[in-house]
């Protein structure tokens, strides 16, 4: 059942303490990819967690760069457009840009403004929640194109770090540290 499915996808996920800075445990979810039977495991557990808690999504937002990873498998198999969330100066044609800050200095996110029309229903994916300010910036761009971002959707979630409580949509998480 699916709380079995989701313990051994947590039991997969790669661990490394002070990395890439002391202090930060580095939960690493290219460990699941390399076991093909994990990674179609993980596959059913976000689709499901979509059909259940997002069903009204018309497309899906992925970051830079993990969300690329899990955002087009979404996309793909519920027949809905993909569209990726870049740092600064990676995609081409006009974009729209949203700065934001980090622990350390400032970061910029962009879309291509085209691809959102305005009132689509877009669920944003990431690999992890921490902070929460990247996505926070990402559905403020989103919203900046008049997307409608309708929740976000993470494989990992760290739950010490409040990421949650800087974000006004839905948030479903698989995996919870
Ligand atoms: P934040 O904006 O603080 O929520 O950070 C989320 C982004 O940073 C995600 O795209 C993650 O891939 C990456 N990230 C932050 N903390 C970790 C961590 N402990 N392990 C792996 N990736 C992380």
């Amino acid at each position: 059942d699916i709380t079995k499915k989701i313990e051994l996808i947590k039991k997969n996920i790669g661990l490394y303490p002070d990395f890439p800075v002391p202090g930060v445990s580095f939960r690493d979810t290219f460990s699941i990819l390399r076991q093909p039977n994990l990674f179609n495991t993980l596959k059913s557990i976000l689709i499901d967690a979509v059909q259940t808690h997002f069903m009204e999504a018309e497309c899906i937002a992925g970051l830079d760069a993990r969300g690329f990873l899990i955002g087009p498998l979404i996309a793909l198999e519920l027949r809905l457009p993909f569209i990726p969330i870049r740092k600064q100066g990676k995609l081409p044609g006009k974009v729209t840009s949203e700065g934001y800050t980090k622990e350390y200095g400032k970061d910029t996110v962009e879309v291509q403004t085209d691809s959102v029309t305005p009132g689509m229903k877009i669920l944003v994916v990431d690999d992890l929640l921490a902070t929460g300010g990247s996505l926070e910036a990402s559905c403020h761009l989103i919203e900046k194109c008049q997307g409608d971002v309708i929740g976000c959707l993470v494989i990992i979630e760290i739950e010490s770090l409040h990421g949650r409580s800087r974000l006004h949509v839905p948030i479903h998480s698989i995996v919870k540290y």
